[in-house]
């Protein structure tokens, strides 16, 4: 028998579970609180032509097979790779961390295994089981690269001492000792040939799916539906009950310009005394087209606000005991599925989130056929 579902978000959590659910003959609403969908991966075509990543720079990459011929369903990714430059000073860099960025950083010559012991040599080994950012950097890479590149960009990125975040967040950032500049290491790698808009529209249009822009659910409104997920930030579900979870947000500040900025797609900015973290230049996510102009923008992070468009869960210490209130409330809460970003209050990329809601999906879907109670979560937040 189909059930009527409500879904509120319209990012990729939101529409991979809104197709699924339809595909097994469901009737599903999405309510979607901006007036588009694809949600932080939102991509608009600029007045110069130019594709933007109107929420900053957005690369597909995956090592999961199955995500990767899941998007390829829903329209054409042109391969891509991500290069990445490092301004410390007035020099750039190659970025992550490789033999270029090495020699350059020391004025060596260094091969392959030579700049391993070099930098395995300045690494500090008394860090046997690093806990923060900071001991990660320290005892990946030593004092002066983690100082150069790792210190002033995270601060700020994330506003707080790097000393106070978890090792997980560098994990994010590859170190070799190879000429590889590819700034991802997986496999499939790409971005949409007509940008990720498309593509979220695309997974929405199902005859089972409507979706409603510009629309906030109430939770009343959800309890009118047999099941709902919710896709937007845990504690707006509980109306800030705990107080507010924290998250950085971006500010951009846009330019266009005649011909090309800065050569590559995005240069981060490591100084702190440079206000911002990086500059996005947006024609050069889609190399096979051609513009006379070019669209660069500045990013600045900082503390979300209340009217503010969340992007990084802070999820220090004091932010994953109040995560722990609401995951509470939300397992006492009867007929929601709390998924994505916003919903479990994690650092996610777009291919984990596309893994886990095809992952909710299925198992939301064997609980409704075996008759059991749909979980609060498929994924633990707390994990
Ligand atoms: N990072 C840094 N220097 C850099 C690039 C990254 O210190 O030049 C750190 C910073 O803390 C950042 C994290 O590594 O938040 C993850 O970087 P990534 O490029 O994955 O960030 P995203 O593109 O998701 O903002």
């Amino acid at each position: 028998m189909p059930l009527s579902i409500a879904i509120v978000g319209a990012g990729f959590s939101g529409a991979v579970v809104a197709r699924e659910l339809a595909e097994a003959g469901h009737v599903v609403e999405v309510f979607e609180s901006r007036d588009h969908v694809a949600g932080n991966c939102h991509t608009r075509r600029h007045e110069t032509g130019v594709m933007v990543h109107v929420y900053g720079p957005h690369i597909f990459h995956t090592q999961h097979e199955e995500v990767w011929n899941y998007v390829q369903r829903f329209g054409e990714f042109q391969p891509y790779r991500h290069r990445v430059r490092a301004m410390v000073g007035d020099q750039a860099y190659q970025m992550p961390m490789n033999l270029g960025l090495i020699n350059a950083f020391f004025g060596t010559q260094m091969n392959s295994s030579e700049a391993e012991a070099f930098v395995n040599s300045r690494a500090d080994a008394s860090i046997t089981n690093p806990q923060s950012f900071e001991e990660q950097g320290l005892r990946l890479v030593g004092r002066e690269l983690y100082d150069a590149f790792f210190a002033g960009y995270t601060r700020k990125q994330w506003g707080v001492d790097p000393q106070e975040l978890p090792a997980s967040i560098l994990a994010r950032l590859p170190l070799r000792f190879t000429a590889d500049d590819s700034y991802f290491n997986h496999p499939y790698q790409g971005i949409p040939l007509h940008g990720y808009t498309p593509i979220v529209e695309a997974i929405l249009d199902h005859p089972n799916v409507t979706v409603h822009l510009s629309t906030r659910c109430s939770r009343a409104q959800l309890a009118t539906y047999d099941h709902a997920f919710w896709s937007g930030p845990i504690d707006a579900y509980f109306d800030f009950e705990h107080g507010r979870l924290a998250y950085r947000t971006l500010d951009f500040q846009p330019e266009v310009v005649d011909g090309d900025f800065q050569g590559c797609p995005v240069v981060n900015y490591c100084d702190a005394e440079v206000p911002y973290t990086r500059i996005t230049e947006h024609k050069h996510f889609a190399p096979w087209e051609s513009h006379d102009q070019s669209v660069v923008y500045r990013e600045f992070s900082r503390l979300c606000g209340e009217a503010d468009t969340p992007y990084y869960p802070v999820r220090l210490v004091e932010e994953k005991a109040q995560l722990l209130e609401y995951v509470h409330l939300a397992r006492a809460e009867s007929g929601v599925t709390f998924l994505g970003r916003l919903g479990t209050y994690r650092y996610l990329d777009m291919d984990v989130t596309i893994h886990e809601a095809l992952q909710t999906a299925r198992v939301v879907q064997e609980a409704i056929a075996q008759g059991r109670a749909i979980p609060a979560f498929v994924v633990d937040p707390l994990g």
